[in-house]
């Protein structure tokens, strides 16, 4: 068998006429010989427009059934580009997660796929068919329907090639992996290769090109992914293992994360445990948190910060009016009018003046920031999203990204 694992994302599936193009292109690699897996998005914004009929019944509905509704997005689209295949007269089957084998944990709207039994999928390989499968779901062991959190095409798509042994292509509506989103600095530079752990660094800190998940999966495994423009007209970048030229880079590129909340609760009684309870019921809900800072005491009262997803804007909400009825002095903010602008390279890890630098830049250009944190390979600021495109020409031409 000679297995490719390709992802169109919903920007490649937007209309009809872009589906069909997308048939015609996998008919032609077919010919070539090529057994195709084909793992697809939901068309365009679907999904965000399942989630607000959903918010118009309910703050939090229930996930469950936000995971039945959300679901749907996708069996459209592999249905219809299946249609447009056999159309073309090539063999063709569409899965849906579970037909495909791809099981997960029971966390409904943020499942983590277990396991994937890739029988079906040979099966069908072996009898020439194409097979394109739902992105983005999968099934508890309960049978139930569970998505994988959002932009989770992706992590099918590395998944499938890890347990298929192939490389996966990612094709979207950008050329490559740049220094920065092309849509915030247009001058940005293309990347001919990144290592996965900048990769990793850059997704977690929401350059929203590839999904985080999928970076650790294909680090884990070591797949190669290749991302590029869904015509396959230019070369793309790839994401691989760590070379010398890579090292010399100081920094790679820039993140930002404009889907951020910076929570602020003010007034917590000093104690460790208080701290620990309120982590708790957080990450009982499976939220996400980054960028944690706390006060020295004062008169006996700490106050936290963190980030977190506008995603999970009323979730935490619901949590810290729960948390007030056990700490009355509490006291929280829920700011949705910053950003989280990251610098990410891995030439950090062996050379120092890069923090210094930047906060010589952002005293010079006038920039605030609210709060700063560091890791090996990258630095971290939440500042007011209005200093956006300010902030990353700045470093852009500081740094020559
Ligand atoms: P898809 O629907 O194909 O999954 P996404 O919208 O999820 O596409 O991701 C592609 C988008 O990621 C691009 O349009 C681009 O604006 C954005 N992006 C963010 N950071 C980067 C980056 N560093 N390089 C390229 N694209 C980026
Ligand atoms: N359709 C899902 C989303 O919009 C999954 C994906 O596109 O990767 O998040
Ligand atoms: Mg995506």
């Amino acid at each position: 068998m000679n297995p490719y694992v390709l992802k169109y994302g919903g920007t490649s599936v937007e209309s009809i006429d872009q589906i069909k193009d997308v048939a015609k292109r996998l008919a032609e690699r077919k010919s070539l010989g090529q057994d195709l897996v084909v793992v697809i998005s939901a068309m365009g914004q679907t999904t965000d427009q399942l989630l607000e009929l959903a918010a118009s019944i309910s703050e939090t509905p229930d996930r469950r059934e936000v995971d039945l509704l959300l679901a749907t997005g996708e069996q459209v689209s592999v249905a219809l580009l299946s249609i447009a295949l056999k159309t073309l007269g090539v063999n063709s089957v569409g899965l849906t997660g579970r037909q495909a084998g791809i099981f997960t944990d029971d966390v409904h709207t943020k499942a983590r796929i277990s396991r994937i039994e890739t029988d079906r999928i040979r099966q069908h390989l072996e009898a020439g068919e194409i097979v394109v499968v739902a992105g983005f779901q999968g099934v508890n062991e309960n049978g139930d329907i569970t998505t994988l959190g959002r932009g989770g095409s992706d992590t099918s798509a590395v998944s499938l090639a890890a347990a298929l042994g192939c490389t996966c292509e990612l094709f979207t509506d950008v050329d490559g992996i740049y220094t920065v989103d092309p849509k915030i600095l247009p001058e940005a530079r293309k990347l001919d290769s990144i290592s996965y752990e900048e990769m990793l660094e850059m997704a977690s800190r929401g350059a929203k090109v590839i999904e985080t998940r999928a970076v650790e999966f294909a680090h884990k495994y070591k797949v190669p992914v290749i991302v590029g423009l869904s015509t396959g007209d230019y070369p793309g970048t790839l994401i691989k293992e760590l070379d010398e030229t890579m090292e010399k880079r100081v920094v790679t590129g820039i993140s930002v994360d404009e889907d951020c909340l910076m929570v602020t609760v003010n007034t917590v009684p000093f104690e460790s445990k208080n701290i620990a309870k309120i982590f708790a019921a957080i990450s009982g809900e499976n939220i996400m948190i980054d960028m944690i800072s706390q006060t020295a005491p004062y008169n006996s009262f700490v106050n936290l910060t963190f980030t977190s997803k506008i995603e999970d804007r009323f979730n935490i909400k619901a949590i810290l009016e729960k948390l007030k009825a056990e700490f009355p002095t509490i006291d929280y903010v829920i700011d949705d009018s910053v950003i989280k602008l990251s610098v990410v390279g891995i030439g950090m890890v062996s050379q120092s003046g890069v923090a210094s630098a930047l906060f010589n830049l952002f005293a010079e250009h006038d920039i605030d920031f609210y709060q700063v944190t560091t890791s090996e390979i990258s630095i971290s600021y939440t500042l007011n999203a209005y200093d956006r495109d300010k902030a990353v020409h700045m470093i852009a031409s500081a740094f020559d990204l």
